[in-house]
Order: structure tokens, then sequence, then C-alpha cells
């Protein structure tokens, strides 16, 4: 289980910046002290490890800014960093070669992006842009990998995080090919809201419909199902979870399974906004 009482002492950073496009903070100087931020970070991978390999990992984190569909690494190409999503979300999308795109999974507060890098092979299969918007730390990718592959906590929580993922995107597989749009769209919804701070965050039918490999028109019918449902509402861009339980019993099989494995592995997911 995930352990995130364990550290209460404060670190210093700058605010994060409001330009738009990744934005790297650089790491405090002795007169930024002035700005503290809470550890144990938000990122629960980071939160649970051990005051002494997490006083090692701060020198090499950076927090930065991700911005709507900032894109920081893309299919066959070398992956020069990875990222611990503090309050940001994003999402991993095979692309097709006639250009259709499919979601495989999703990182956010629960975990982190650059499994290739821990697995020896930094590398991405996938695209990786962001969903939410948000604040994330990243890490010099040969920096993680060394640091990772030390014997000790990161490693050991890495190769559940792996274990966690993997489930993630086979469940994920299995969805996409068995499951009602209306079912996907649900499983979508919680798990985007157990990854945010609040209720809503942004949405447009068009991206739904981009990363569940439908088309708009089945999208716009099932996302009036769940409003006439009352389980959410759904107003200029942004949608609202209205009616959490009956959204999980309008979800298929699929977010309770990949929510169990998370939890088992790795500590519950929701909510990361505690
Ligand atoms: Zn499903």
């Amino acid at each position: 289980m995930l352990d995130s009482t364990s550290h209460s002492r404060r670190i210093a950073v700058r605010p994060l910046p409001p330009a738009r496009g990744p934005q790297l903070v650089p790491a405090p100087t002795s007169s930024e002290r002035e700005h503290p931020l809470l550890l144990p970070p938000r990122n629960r991978l980071l939160g649970a490890l051990p005051h002494a390999e997490l006083a090692a990992l701060l020198p090499h984190l950076e927090l930065i800014q991700l911005e709507h569909h900032d894109t920081f690494f893309g299919p066959e190409k070398p992956i020069e960093f990875v990222f611990f999503p503090e309050t940001a979300v994003v999402s991993l999308v095979n692309t097709f070669e006639d250009g259709g795109t499919v979601e495989v999974g999703t990182a956010g507060c629960e975990g982190m992006v650059g499994l290739p890098v821990f697995l020896g092979e930094p590398i991405s299969a996938v695209s990786v842009f962001t969903q939410i918007p948000g604040a994330a730390s990243r890490m010099d990718a040969a920096t993680f990998a060394h640091l990772a592959s030390a014997p000790g906590a990161l490693h050991r929580m890495m190769l559940r995080y792996t274990q966690a993922f993997l489930t993630q995107v086979s469940q994920t597989a299995a969805c996409n090919a068995a499951h009602l749009v209306e079912q996907r769209c649900a499983r979508w919804l919680l798990m985007t809201h157990d990854r945010v701070e609040g209720d809503d965050f942004p949405l447009t039918h068009e991206v739904l419909a981009y990363m569940l490999s439908v088309r708009r028109a089945g999208v716009t019918l099932a996302m009036r199902a769940l409003q006439d449902a009352g389980l959410v509402r759904y107003t200029r861009g942004r949608v609202t979870v209205v009616d959490r339980v009956g959204l999980e019993g309008a979800s298929c099989e699929c977010y309770r399974v990949v929510s169990a494995h998370f939890a088992r592995l790795l500590g519950q997911v929701a909510p990361c906004a505690d």
C-alpha cells in the first residue's frame, strides 16, 4: 500500500508559470525558499518513497506545467524525460496507419510516464500528450534509469507500477473490443475523475471520440444518455460528474477491475485531490 503520511517537511520551488507550452521551472536556489511546496509530493509514487530515497531524487526532479495537448514524446522517438504527474493527467495514444487513434492508457497523480526507460528500452511505442493541464515533475531519462535500477524502494515500486499499468492497458484493449460506447464513456470519465481536483474537467466530444476511437455522433449519443440519467452535466467544453455512484453503475466492469489492481499493488488511486 502507498504510504503518503510519513513525510511532512516542506521544500521550496518557484510558482508554476502561466504561459502555454511545456514550461521548465528551474531548480530553486537558496534565495527562493520563500515559496514552499508541501511534501510529500501529490504524485503518489514519489510520495510513497522512504524519506532517504525521495531526498535522493529531489535534486533531479524539475517541476513543470503541462498545458492542454502538449505532446512530450511520440511513437518510435527516444524518451528524454520521465514524468510524474502531480495535477496533470496524460493520455497514451496509439495512432494507426490510416490516422485513426485510440487511447491505450492514462496516467495522473497515481503513476508516471516513461516505463520503457525503466524497462531498459527508452523508445516510446505510443504518443503521449496532456489531457488535463496541470503540474508534473520530470527527470532526465538516463538519470532515472540509473536510480531506478538500483535495489531499493523505487525499484520495487516501479515493478508494481509496471504490473498495474499493464493491467490497465490490457483491460482497456479488451474494453475497446467488447463493450458499449456508453459504458466506455463512463469508464473514461471515472478514470479521469479519479485523477483531477474537484468534479469537473475540460472535455469535448471530439476528444472523447478520439480517445475511444468511435465516431463523434456515437459519443454525443452516449454522453446525452449519461446526462439524461442525471449522472453527468456537460456545458461549454466541461463535464461535471454529478452522480459518481450512478456513473460507476453505468460503466462496464473494466473500471472496477483496473481500480482493484491499482489498489492491491499501489494503494487506492482515487481520489488524488485529497
Ligand atoms: Zn469495459
